[in-house]
């Protein structure tokens, strides 16, 4: 059977309800004259470090604690278990495993890493007004006042990756500009041999460049720190 798909159904999330009970409410009462059942459960580590209550829905199918309900056309209110859906995330290409994902992704994922060494370099102007720049420009590029004091050292190793990453965003771009010129009758010249090479080994080189120091204490902060690259990125 096919799942429902999650833009067709009612969508009853924590927030919803919150504010339409009292605390220690049994029940909820729907703006469409249904009644929902509701849980209180303890709470810790919030509340300024007090013992806290958190509410939570209750799946009138199978009793289990939700944070948000979904009703599919013509049935009841249940959760995520008792309504397996079909979300928009789920059929973008790429979502099934063993599925290619898209050029795309990798095209994203290699700007968002140039926007991180940008903002670190604190290049005024991102990205460059030039359609074609070389790492030569980015050492002659106008800094942001409050840029980060970095030293001499990690800024070259982050003009390097920069430049770097320019050249496997060409090559990723390559694929869809040869198949574009393919439907004009043109030719392309491949691009040099051992580019995407040269490009992947500088910027595995240069990711200590990008990583926070251990004294930082940014660093500490539970798990992977936002922006930082996963190492499995360019492998
Ligand atoms: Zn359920």
């Amino acid at each position: 059977m096919r799942r429902p798909r999650a833009e067709a159904c009612d969508r009853l999330a924590l927030v919803d309800v919150r504010g339409l009970v009292e605390p220690g409410a049994e029940t909820a009462e729907l703006p469409d004259g249904s009644a929902l059942a509701l849980r209180w459960g303890e709470a810790r580590g919030c509340y300024g470090g007090r013992p806290g209550r958190a509410l939570l829905l209750v799946c009138p199918i199978c009793s289990r604690s939700a944070r948000v309900l979904w009703r599919p056309p013509g049935r009841g209110w249940g959760c995520c278990r008792c309504w397996p859906l079909s979300h928009a995330s789920h059929r973008r290409p790429g979502a099934r495993k063993g599925q290619p994902k898209p050029l795309r992704w990798r095209r994203d994922q290699i700007h968002r890493e140039q926007y991180r060494c940008a903002e670190l370099l604190g290049l005024e102007c991102w990205p460059p007004l030039r359609l074609l720049w070389s790492a030569r420009d980015l050492q002659l590029a106008a800094r942001r006042p409050d840029a980060p004091r970095i030293s001499h050292h990690r800024q070259q190793a982050l003009i390097h990756r920069l430049d770097a990453l320019e050249s496997l965003r060409v090559l990723a771009i390559i694929p869809s500009v040869d198949s574009f010129a393919k439907g004009l009758g043109l030719a392309l010249t491949p691009p040099p041999a051992g580019m995407g090479a040269r490009a992947t080994e500088t910027v595995h080189a240069t990711g200590w460049a990008v990583r926070r120091g251990p004294r930082d204490p940014r660093a500490s902060r539970g798990g992977p720190a936002a922006g930082i690259a996963p190492k499995s990125l360019f492998d």
